[in-house]
């Protein structure tokens, strides 16, 4: 949550940090704003939009060869002008941008407000901005030497970039918790730093991913890196593989909609390699370097937040069902507060689509302490979640913009799926047989998909048509498909503002079955597999209270299509798999109904991606 971006170098910086700020919007987008030095500090900041900051610029004086900026989600402070970022010190030398929370903020803003020091936001980051200066003038240090102290004084979770007016050229950049990403230049021209490494990639493909607790400085040209322990650290440089076509709307109206139609590739990407059909062996190395520890596993624990809990929850399923070794799934933000019990026997998986997940990290962190094994599935590759685990699998989704997550879940839940089968096979727990025939099916499952995009497309605009203006929904689902419902209703909720919920098919008799009228869409998730009769009575149980039946069923099946208003065809697959393909057209429809209500469906409201806050 909140992206930041700065440049210094020989060029001038506005166009790059409002393209910078364009591509990291989907961080947050309460406000937006920027500082240039230019002899002096010019500081343009405006609540809403990069396109509201964009207008506020017009006609101004943006010139300067070093800047930054900044676009929000509110933590502290609601978003408005006030707060947004960047924030000047006391004397109006330095300015910050931060990304996290600085929890100790109120301590230390009295002891400011004593020395003297007035605030004109209600945000966490300007009193930090107020403690460096004020360190910088009463120890007589200087700059660096100012944010490190002041950061050793810090508690909480911070990505920060700062300028000061007396030194151009200069950025210092420091982060624990909240990612930072630092860009090389050629021959050392020029810097960059972004939360990610989208803002970059079109500069230089040349970076440093910022450990925690460590300082960046850029001065006359030159990097270096010390932690706030005051080490000096040599910089380890990564070069980016991600290509500048991956993170742009490609003819697309919305990053999700051209996210889902990425599906088939993104869902190939995240298997390719890693297992062989013929000799019916995984390739997946991060499982075969733990062989002797699956082995003797004693359980596993998958943690995670929204929609990458949603993909736990069908890992758990297959986990359960494939390798008979007992699964729980926790939300991270529960996990890591409860003190769990947590023994060396356990695999505890985290699931995120950043990587960066404050609580889902902060969760591994514990395991991992308890003497856990930490496996990681994340998309972003190098983000920190991979950086601290002991093995673990990239999605390979390739970049995810829009807020709502859909080609990442889908890769998760394959990624599960291999997992699942890997385990088994590790364990014995499964036949030669058995696993032929899923690998046929994955195999094929890209192709799957694509014939359920090209298939439904017409039948998803005229369902969303009808019930674009629903005030709520309920999505069912049975088994492996109970986490699909979860994910449909969360879709739903998250961009078109329409109340959804998703319940087990059975569940809904004690208590959801009460607010069924004709007015209640009802998804159904009813492929003709695992409990086809079972939720062939729930759906009678729904009609029978006049409820409106969208269900989606297996290619063929005129039973279930006879009794439901609209129905949506998927081809058959395994049990296991069917969760990637009933998936799709509810992504489908949420989207349509979201563009339907006029919703902005990158960005909705209150929400960002890379929930880097607790
Ligand atoms: N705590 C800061 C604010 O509210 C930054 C928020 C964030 O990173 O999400 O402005």
């Amino acid at each position: 949550m909140c992206g930041i971006v700065a440049y210094t170098g020989s060029n001038q910086a506005f166009d790059f940090l409002i393209k910078g700020l364009q591509r990291l919007e989907y961080r947050g987008y309460d406000s937006a704003g920027i500082a240039l030095l230019n002899g002096g500090l010019s500081v343009y900041k405006q609540k809403g939009k990069v396109q509201d900051l964009i207008e506020l610029t017009k006609g101004k004086d943006v010139h300067g060869t070093t800047g930054m900026g900044h676009t929000r989600w509110a933590t502290h402070g609601e978003p408005n002008q006030i707060n947004a970022h960047p924030h000047v010190s006391q004397n109006g030398d330095l300015a910050v941008i931060h990304n996290g929370i600085i929890e100790n903020y109120a301590t230390l803003k009295e002891a400011l407000l004593k020395r003297g020091h007035e605030f004109e936001s209600d945000t966490d980051t300007e009193v930090l901005i107020h403690l460096i200066e004020d360190i910088r003038n009463h120890e007589g240090v200087d700059l660096l030497e100012a944010v490190r102290l002041a950061l050793n004084e810090v508690v909480g979770a911070y990505a920060i970039v700062i300028l000061s007016k007396n030194d151009p050229g200069t950025l210092i950049g420091a982060r624990k918790g909240s990612p930072l990403v630092v860009g090389i230049g050629k021959d050392n021209e020029e810097f960059f730093m972004a939360s990610d490494a989208t803002p970059i990639v079109e500069y230089t493909r040349d970076v440093i991913y910022l450990e925690d607790n460590e300082i960046a400085h850029i001065a006359n040209g030159e990097l270096k890196v010390k932690t706030i322990q005051n080490v000096e650290k040599t910089p380890y440089i990564h070069k980016l593989e991600v290509t500048l076509e991956a993170i742009e709307k490609g003819g697309y109206e919305h990053f999700m909609l051209k996210e889902i139609y990425e599906q088939p590739k993104s869902i190939y990407d995240s298997m390719r390699g890693r297992f062989n059909k013929n000799d019916l062996t995984f390739a997946m190395r991060s499982l075969r370097e733990y062989e002797s520890k699956i082995k003797n596993l004693n359980r596993i624990i998958i943690v995670g937040c929204g929609t990458s809990w949603h993909a736990g929850l069908v890992g758990e399923y297959l986990i359960e069902e494939f390798a008979r070794l007992p699964v729980e799934v926790e939300y991270a933000s529960e996990f890591r507060y409860r003190d769990p019990i947590i023994t060396e026997d356990d695999l505890v998986i985290a699931i995120s689509q950043s990587g960066e997940t404050a609580d889902t990290l902060a969760a591994l962190e514990l395991a991992k302490e308890k003497g856990a094994t930490i496996y990681g599935i994340c998309n972003v590759v190098g983000s920190s979640i991979p950086r601290i685990t002991h093995a673990g699998a990239y999605t390979h989704a390739g970049p995810e913009i829009g807020v709502a997550s859909t080609k990442a879940f889908t890769a998760q839940v394959t990624v599960l799926t291999l997992i699942a089968l890997g385990i088994a096979e590790i364990r014995g727990k499964i036949t030669k047989e058995r696993l032929r025939q899923v690998f046929a099916e994955l195999e094929v499952l890209p192709e799957k998909v694509e014939h359920v995009l090209k298939n439904c497309a017409d039948k998803v605009l005229e369902i969303s048509e009808r019930y674009k203006d629903a005030e709520n929904f309920l999505y069912l689902g049975r088994g492996v498909n109970f986490p699909v419902a979860l994910e449909g209703a969360l879709k739903l909720k998250e961009i078109s503002y329409i109340h959804a919920e998703g319940y087990p098919a059975a569940e809904m008799k004690h208590g959801p079955i009460a607010l069924i009228d004709e007015n209640m869409p009802v998804v159904v998730v009813a492929p003709k597999r695992g409990y086809y009769e079972k939720v062939l009575s729930n759906i009678q149980e729904v009609k029978a209270r006049k409820g409106n039946i969208i269900s989606i069923v297996t290619e063929g099946d005129d039973k279930v299509k006879s009794i439901s208003d609209y129905a949506i065809e998927i081809p058959d697959t395994e049990d296991c798999l069917v969760p990637i393909l009933a998936t799709i057209p509810m992504q489908l429809l949420s989207y349509h109904i979201a563009v339907m209500r006029g919703c902005n469906v990158d960005q909705p409201r209150n929400l960002a991606k890379s929930v880097t806050v607790e």
